[in-house]
């Protein structure tokens, strides 16, 4: 609001200075003040023609300026103008669009329209008499054209450095802000990890706990239901059914109960110095074997300058295989693209960055960090483990794991492993 209103004086000093000049001598000539309104209209509107043309309205309005200005001058007694100094208009505006060099040749361009007064004036002032020019170039003219020549270039010089110097800054203090809002993004991605992390943490000892006090009763029921079958067999035949009911729900639970063990249960890494590549191609064989049938196209980009890293391969092959496994599901029957790709990572942190991109429907973008939740799924089979342990062997390994998925665009899971592995085995 302050600023448009800045902007409004500042047009009516231009009109203020530009009336200004309409007053002054010659008064009388009509010529001169249209030129004058026509250069003051332009200014007003020249932003328009910079809103459409972006490119080439700066070049434009640098000629049209140049233009006006030579009108002017015409108009005003030629090389005996005082009215000449109007081309410090073209050069600033010049000055102000483009680089040094483009400057000094726009520069240039209004020097020569303005000394082609001289040859112009030759013709236009001749001695009615005598048929001769009323003046002759002399030494001073040149001398005096040629200072009024330089005035313009330096005016072009200071303000184009000036203008670049701004530039430049306004440029650092763009990047900057994008720096700035990058290390915020990826510090809200971090802190949404660890959240994660202590999430599943607390999950793991809640479900861990629960499921280690579920285990007794339930083999008590279990051997109380297959004892009580073996007294009543070929007796009672409801009893019988019945009993058999409850050791087949009692061994449904403890496949449960397994589960939720399997999901609490710390791993113990058995680190060693492993190469990357062959887990990936051990994992997506096993997906391959796991529905052969799949139209899906596998594409490698697997960098060659892989480092060796610090990991425990049967954990970290599980982890590749539960991604193949969900790409080649979520890819289903239509089949589809999965890209896999690994590359040295060396900016800031060191390792290792393996993705999985496949072409299937993607992950809402209210779902994705639930589907890291224990015993979440979307799938009718499904029991939504994968996820969950890919997600904390990763964590065990001091990596992370990140998925981003665009609507149409499928999914992708960002696997990130340091080098040196994890610092001190995970309890
Ligand atoms: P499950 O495979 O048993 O469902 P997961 O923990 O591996 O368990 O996956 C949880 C959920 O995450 C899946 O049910 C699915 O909705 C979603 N999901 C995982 N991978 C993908 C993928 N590549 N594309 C789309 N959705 C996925």
């Amino acid at each position: 609001m302050t600023q448009k209103h800045s902007y409004a004086w500042m047009d009516f000093l231009w009109l203020v200075f530009l009336a200004g000049l309409a007053v002054l001598e010659p008064r009388l000539e009509i010529h001169k003040q249209l030129t004058l309104l026509a250069i003051g209209v332009f200014q007003l509107f020249e932003y328009r023609l910079l809103e459409h043309l972006p490119q080439r309205g700066r070049i434009y309005s640098v000629i049209i300026k140049i233009l006006l200005g030579t009108l002017l001058v015409d108009h005003t007694g030629g090389i005996f103008s005082s009215y000449y100094l109007i081309y410090f208009v073209p050069v600033v505006a010049a000055a102000m669009y483009f680089d040094l060099w483009a400057t000094l040749v726009w520069t240039g361009l209004a020097s020569a329209a303005y000394y082609s007064f001289v040859f112009w004036n030759l013709k236009e002032f001749i001695d009615v008499n005598s048929g001769l020019p009323m003046y002759e170039v002399s030494a001073e003219t040149i001398t005096e054209l040629a200072i009024r020549s330089l005035f313009f270039f330096l005016a072009a010089v200071v303000v184009n450095r000036f203008v670049t110097e701004n530039r430049d800054q306004a440029q650092r203090y763009r990047q900057l802000a994008e720096t700035l809002a990058e290390t915020n993004r990826r510090l809200e991605q971090a802190q949404e990890e660890a959240r994660r992390s202590e999430r599943l943490a607390a999950l793991g000892q809640l479900s861990g706990g629960l499921a280690h006090e579920l285990r007794n009763p339930l083999a008590v029921i279990k051997g109380s239901a297959e004892t009580l079958m073996r007294k009543v067999a070929n007796t009672d035949s409801i009893t019988t059914e019945l009993a058999g009911y409850i050791s087949s729900e009692v061994n449904r639970m403890n496949a449960l109960v397994t589960r939720f063990l399997d999901f609490a249960r710390p791993h113990h890494l058995e680190q060693r110095e492993e190469q990357v590549p062959p887990l990936i191609e051990r994992a997506l064989k096993a997906a391959r074997d796991r529905w052969p049938d799949a139209k899906v196209e596998v594409q490698r980009q697997i960098a060659p300058d892989l480092p060796k890293l610090m990991l425990d391969a049967d954990l970290i092959e599980r982890v590749f295989t539960n991604l193949a496994l969900n790409a080649y599901e979520a890819m289903g029957r239509e089949g589809g693209v999965l890209r896999v790709g690994a590359v040295h990572v060396t900016d800031g942190k060191r390792g290792v960055r393996i993705t999985f991109q496949d072409t299937g429907p993607g992950i809402p973008a209210g779902l994705r960090e639930q589907i890291f939740n224990p015993f979440f799924t979307t799938k009718e089979t499904g029991v939504g483990l994968g996820l969950s342990i890919t997600s904390k062997i990763v964590d065990d390994h001091r990596g992370s794991i990140r998925v981003t998925s665009g609507p149409g665009k499928g999914a992708c899971f960002e696997v990130y492993l340091p080098e040196g592995g994890a610092a001190e085995p995970a309890a």
